[in-house]
């Protein structure tokens, strides 16, 4: 059995949309594009000619650079674009649900309520430090629960998913579930990446972004990497020309060996400033939790959440204050020097203003 028997029958019997042909060196008149170059940019495919349909070279890179093969890979509008994707082509509206634990993400839930698929929410203990409990996380599954999120390092509190427990969770849910790992933040800590698994857990799937540790929010690229028949699947419900011409020669470009050689020093500044920031908070006497992480911010608990974050903001500092169960918390994205500087500052003057 596949693991794409778990997808919408609708979404099993789809197509991947027939894009007219785009061959090299050849007199395109398939195509209804303008035959007019353009004067905006100066990029290597000409404006005037639609994208590929899915980026060739670049899917390629990013597989080797994530350790899987190409036809392992989708590349996507960040990874935010996966969500959707996966969410679409496995949940019935009305009838499936998706499990994430709690606290975690937003977006698992935002995407899941846009396609009517039901959101089950496995709460996380705080004085575990918000450990996943991969065993709370089982009992909670349904019969139609067919997409497990889980988070590794966890947004927005900074832990890890042991391998182990990993490892669990998928062989319990092999033939019933996918199981989603989010990776978005695993260059800021020491776990491995679970996409070494992919060749034994056909249920898996691996989100990677350029968006934290490349620094390339603002092109939108990230990927998701399965097995090929389920990424066959993604590809044929994601838009034809979903990636740009611009987007994909701007990470092309970002990929290159000089520029990878300088995202991770930039890494590695964060984990040092990560390593400054978090005992320089711990030091408050209003601060009674610094949660560890291994991510590119770290959560903290105060009785005066909404007043602190307040008054940043009255310093030009901007901290990112959640409700609920997290409402006496913060989460603090780890700046550069300076901007953690200019945090300190501001809160060395909290209550003293
Ligand atoms: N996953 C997690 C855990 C995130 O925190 C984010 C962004 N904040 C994303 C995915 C989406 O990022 P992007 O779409 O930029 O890849």
């Amino acid at each position: 059995m596949s693991i794409t028997s778990l997808a919408r029958p609708e979404i099993q019997a789809l197509h991947a949309y027939d894009a007219a042909e785009q061959v090299d060196d050849t007199v395109r008149l398939n195509a209804n594009e303008s035959p007019a170059a353009n004067l905006s940019g100066d990029f290597r495919r000409p404006l005037n000619r639609y994208p590929e349909v899915r980026p060739q070279r670049l899917q390629a890179t990013l597989a080797r650079r994530f350790g899987c093969a190409s036809d392992q890979l989708l590349v996507t509008r960040g990874s935010s674009e996966a969500i959707d994707l996966i969410i679409r082509s496995f949940c019935r509206a009305g009838v499936d649900s998706i499990l994430t634990p709690s606290p975690s993400f937003s977006m698992y839930r935002h995407y899941a309520e846009l396609q009517a698929a039901a959101v089950i929410e496995v709460a996380m203990d705080e004085e575990q430090d918000f450990a996943i409990d991969v065993d709370a996380m089982l009992a909670a599954c349904e019969e139609d629960t067919k997409v497990v999120f889980v988070c590794s390092p966890n947004n927005p509190t900074g832990t890890p998913l042991a391998r182990a427990d990993l490892l669990r969770l998928l062989a319990a849910r092999r033939d019933k579930s996918l199981v989603v790992v989010d990776e978005a933040y695993i260059e800021f800590g020491e776990q491995p990446s679970a996409i070494d698994l992919l060749g034994d857990y056909p249920n898996l799937l691996v989100l990677r972004t350029l968006s934290k540790a490349l620094a390339y929010a603002g092109a939108r690229c990230g990927a998701v990497a399965g097995a090929s028949d389920v990424i066959g699947l993604l590809s044929a419900v994601q838009a034809p020309y979903a990636l740009a011409t611009p987007v994909v020669e701007c990470v092309e470009d970002a990929l290159a060996e000089d520029q990878l050689e300088l995202a991770a020093a930039a890494v590695r500044e964060v984990q040092r400033e990560r390593s400054r920031l978090t005992a320089a908070v711990a030091a408050y006497d209003f601060v009674s939790k610094v949660w560890p992480s291994d991510a590119n911010f770290f959560l903290i608990r105060t009785a005066a959440a909404a007043e602190i974050v307040e008054h940043c903001k009255v310093h030009k500092v901007l901290l990112r204050h959640f409700g609920g169960e997290l409402s006496d918390c913060i989460r603090i994205t780890v700046g550069s020097e300076s901007d953690n500087d200019a945090l300190l500052r501001a809160l060395n003057s909290f209550r003293k203003d």
